[in-house]
């Protein structure tokens, strides 16, 4: 049973509604919710997503904060469309950061939060993901750098498949997920067994798309895809490393134009994006409705691209995802 804690009071609350993104999929979140009426049930609610004091002439999106009854998630902004996150562990208040590529950012909201930074969950080597970490650790003492390449800034925990650690009480595992880069890690965090997990996938899994293969095959991708992240439990929510999923979704559904799914996500995507709103986090089970990459088994994809093998349909995807351009 999920419950909703009151957040850090030093944040500034501007807004405040439910992920409704995910109604579709998310059965005990079928009604809408309508703070403005009768309050719904706490106990039907997914988790709280909260929008914080935006700075839009800065970055590209509000930040959020998505609170989850063991661990609170940081959605933070960078570049031209990055994402950060800065993971709280609600019981101990340890945090670790997801690729912090503006170190300032990320201590102003360590600061504002009132959290203690320990770790670095660094992605991939792309100056965009981890191109920040060698100023964090000047800027933070003792903090441990984690990744899966010796070319990440900064690394002093280099981490393999299957490694797990702690931040606070969450249970950190590390998932290798090469193809992006040949040293990508994606990060599985469990608190309480309960509750619902949460990934960080980097440049592998994207809201409705993956990343490109720029140093990886199709094999690769659908070890990643299919045969590790698919294997997670569905409510697994998903923080992703950028900001795609308008292009992501309007790519799904020249593939799939029938997939009620992909019609509905790239409504609200679009909704979401037009006031500057992060589309940010999804679940799996919501990646399994929508997302081309992970339902290369499908007949409709498999007809679309014509093979029915499914590493030759990622591929294909793949490529035909590169060459997309959406209709304005
Ligand atoms: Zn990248």
């Amino acid at each position: 049973m999920l419950t909703v804690r009151r957040l850090n009071s030093n944040l500034t609350v501007v807004s405040r509604f439910i992920r409704t993104g995910s109604t579709f999929t998310q059965p005990s979140d079928q009604q809408s919710p309508n703070f403005g009426g009768s309050r719904p049930s706490l106990a039907r609610l997914h988790h709280i997503q909260t929008v914080l004091r935006p700075q839009l002439r800065l970055c590209h999106s509000a930040s959020t904060v998505t609170s989850l009854p063991d661990m609170k998630i940081t959605l933070l902004s960078a570049l031209e469309d990055n994402y950060m996150y800065l993971l709280t562990d609600e019981a101990t208040k340890e945090a670790a950061i997801v690729d912090p590529v503006d170190p300032e950012k990320v201590l102003k909201a360590v600061q504002e939060e009132g959290v203690n930074l320990t770790t670095v969950l660094t992605t991939h080597h792309h100056w965009d993901h981890a191109g920040g970490n060698e100023k964090l650790v000047k800027l933070t003492s003792g903090l441990t750098v984690c990744g899966g390449d010796d070319r990440i800034g900064a690394l002093n925990k280099k981490v393999g498949h299957g490694d797990e650690f702690k931040v606070g009480n969450l249970q950190v595992r590390c998932l290798f997920t090469p193809c992006h880069t040949t040293g990508h890690i994606c990060y599985f965090v469990q608190g309480d067994p309960s509750e619902a997990p949460v990934v960080f996938t980097g440049d592998t899994l994207f809201l409705s798309g993956c990343g490109r293969f720029f140093e990886g095959t199709p094999d690769q991708m659908y070890a990643a895809l299919i045969e590790k992240l698919s294997k997670l439990p569905d409510n697994t929510n998903v923080f992703c490393g950028h900001e795609y999923s308008v292009s992501s979704l309007s790519f799904a559904l020249s593939v799939e134009p029938d997939n009620v799914s992909i019609q509905k996500k790239l409504e609200w995507a679009k909704d979401q994006r037009a006031k500057k709103l992060p589309t940010i986090p999804s679940t799996l089970a919501e990646e399994k409705a929508y997302n081309p990459f992970m339902r290369v088994g499908a007949k409709s994809i498999q007809d679309h691209v014509g093979s029915t093998e499914p590493i030759e349909v990622m591929g294909r995807l793949r490529k035909e995802k590169d060459n997309f351009k959406p209709k304005k």
